[in-house]
């Protein structure tokens, strides 16, 4: 089933779509611990789980497709393949294509991805030099629904709110049917992300990204890659917490809980846990969800 049709039954049901995110092991990880992963976020009967895909030949680009079919087949749940454009050659994507439709996904979420550091100014490497090509290419591929990232505050490449959503359109204009957007942790961006685009006439539905806190190594980790903001309520969790670890990620799920619950309540399209393959993560989160 395409997420667009997804989302437009659950907003005539008056229902957020849930979804969540897994990535694939690393190159030389056990593909069977994911299998085990999934057996547990199946259980929560998610709308659609979203498969990462590593930029710049991580290793973990085949697993992708293994784990995306395998959602599908296994617990008739729809699956989200991510694929970037980054570094790859408009034949070798055709290839890519048809292999994600062999297999039966329908659902692609169409990304640049990251330029690898050495070869930030190589710009021969990339023909595809922004996400919106990419998906151009896939729809005219045909038969795919996609999909493609937001940035509540901005991409970290850049930083004023007006590009932030004529590139968004852009994608919008280039086939995107729906947007997941990159993790926040203080809900007014996102609200403000929607205002601004819905007064650009974007239409689609917009996905809340959220990531429950585990770290202060991993939070620093965000902050530094994606440039979003930390509100001082949660700097002084990781604060109070950082000395015991369950203590702090009893916290971190509290707060994405109510982060969950404040979005729920406005009445949001969407929410999308990065689940961080931990099944606990997901079921804390959406408890509030599914009361
Ligand atoms: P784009 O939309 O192309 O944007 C890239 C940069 O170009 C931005 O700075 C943007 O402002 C700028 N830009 C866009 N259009 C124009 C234009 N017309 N003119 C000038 N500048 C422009 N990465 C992975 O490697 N694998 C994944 O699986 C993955 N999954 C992700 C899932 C989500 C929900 C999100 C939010 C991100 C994900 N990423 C993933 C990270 C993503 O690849 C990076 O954030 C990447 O740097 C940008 O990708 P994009 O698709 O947003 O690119």
């Amino acid at each position: 089933m395409k997420i667009q049709d997804i989302y437009k039954q659950n907003k005539q049901a008056k229902k957020p779509t849930i979804s969540l995110e897994i990535f694939p092991p690393k190159k030389d990880g056990n593909i069977e611990i994911i299998y085990q992963t999934l057996e547990e976020l199946g259980d929560l009967k998610p709308d659609f789980i979203s498969v990462t895909y590593g930029a710049g030949g991580s290793g973990t680009v085949n697993n992708t497709l293994k784990i995306a079919a395998h959602i599908k087949k296994h617990y008739k749940i729809e699956s989200l393949h991510h694929l970037t454009g980054i570094m790859t050659n408009y034949q070798d994507m055709q290839n890519m294509l048809k292999a994600i439709q062999k297999r039966g996904i329908e659902n692609i979420l169409a990304l640049r991805g990251d330029v690898p550091i050495n070869s930030k100014n190589n710009k021969s490497l990339n023909t595809y030099q922004y996400a919106k090509e990419l998906i151009k290419d896939i729809c005219d591929f045909g038969n795919f629904c996609v999909g493609a990232a937001c940035y509540p505050e901005g991409h970290i490449e850049h930083n004023t709110a007006v590009e932030n959503m004529e590139y968004l359109k852009q994608k919008e204009e280039a086939g995107a049917k729906f947007f997941v957007s990159q993790l926040f942790f203080d809900n007014d961006s996102f609200y403000r992300l929607l205002d601004n685009a819905r007064s650009a006439r974007i239409c689609v539905p917009i996905t809340a990204g959220i990531m429950p806190i585990l770290s202060r190594l991993q939070v620093e980790r965000m902050v530094f890659m994606c440039g979003v903001t930390l509100p001082s309520k949660l700097i002084k969790i990781i604060h109070k917490y950082e000395q015991n670890i369950d203590d702090l990620h009893k916290a971190g799920l509290e707060y994405a809980f109510e982060q969950i619950d404040d979005l729920l309540t406005y009445g949001v399209d969407g929410i999308h846990v990065y689940t961080m393959n931990r099944p606990n993560v997901a079921k804390f989160a959406l408890m509030r969800y599914k009361e």
